[in-house]
């Protein structure tokens, strides 16, 4: 069987109570002909993640969220933990997006803690890796997402419970898109590697391509080989180009 697309949308630091209108939306246009296609996924910010999962509950929307603490409970002011987001029914995690690696220099042993965290808490992770412009243009970028891979996914990741966003940092809200030779190169070197670390049971994790998709966009990038689909951000946030994303694969 083929894997479904994956469209997730990363809402960042977006989003409010009025919000709940834009999964209204989402969920009148959701239907079984893009369902067998494509898995829907929107991660908003934690405060929206409970009223988020009580409204797509009977769908098949999935809400996820955009970070979690590597800790299960304690002393820890102000985090979040992967079995609280558990609690509230969420069933995806993104786990090292290029913005807390540069904010919160969030390294690969922190975030391998993270992955396991969340896969023990039965949820799927979605390890983000990227290179920087300086990394394309000093011709590092598959040793630096050859690294990232190696650092995150150590200590007996379950490859069932993951899938991978190849995110160029470069490209991310800039409106700057590799070309289409560079994603399909770096998608089938993740491919490759993951493929070296779990054999056959590497066939279900999915390779999203993250920076600047668009309704213009989205289309010929998830034909790319071994593109499994999109971690949206700017895009996301606006139901009609959300709408017309997922127009698309129906
Ligand atoms: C992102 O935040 O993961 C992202 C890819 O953003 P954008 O789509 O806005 O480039």
């Amino acid at each position: 069987m083929s894997k479904k697309l994956l469209i997730a949308g990363n809402w960042k630091l977006n989003g409010k109570k009025k919000d709940i209108s834009f999964i209204n939306n989402l969920l009148k246009l959701n239907s079984r002909k893009l369902n067998k296609k494509i898995e829907i996924l929107i991660c908003p910010p934690y405060t929206l993640i409970d009223k988020f999962c009580e409204l797509t509950n009977r769908s098949s929307i999935s809400i996820g969220a955009q970070d979690c603490s590597e800790n299960d409970i304690g002393a820890f002011t102000g985090e979040i933990s992967a079995s609280m987001l558990n609690d509230l029914k969420a069933s995806y995690c993104i786990i090292g997006h290029s913005e807390r690696r540069m904010y919160h220099n969030e390294g690969n042993d922190l975030l391998n803690k993270k992955v396991l965290s969340v896969q023990k808490n039965n949820m799927k992770a979605i390890l983000c890796v990227g290179e920087s412009l300086k990394d394309r243009k000093q011709s590092k970028t598959l040793r630096v997402l050859g690294n990232q891979l190696k650092g995150a996914l150590k200590n007996n990741i379950n490859p069932s419970l993951l899938d991978i966003a190849y995110e160029p940092i470069w490209a991310i809200g800039t409106g700057l898109v590799p070309n289409f030779s560079d994603i399909e190169e770096t998608h089938n070197y993740i491919s490759k590697k993951l493929k070296n670390l779990y054999g056959t049971k590497s066939n279900n994790i999915r390779v999203l391509y993250g920076g600047s998709v668009n309704p213009k966009n989205v289309f010929p990038i998830m034909s790319i080989n071994n593109v499994g689909g999109a971690l949206i951000g700017g895009a996301s946030l606006k139901i009609n180009d959300m709408k017309s994303i997922l127009k698309q694969f129906i």
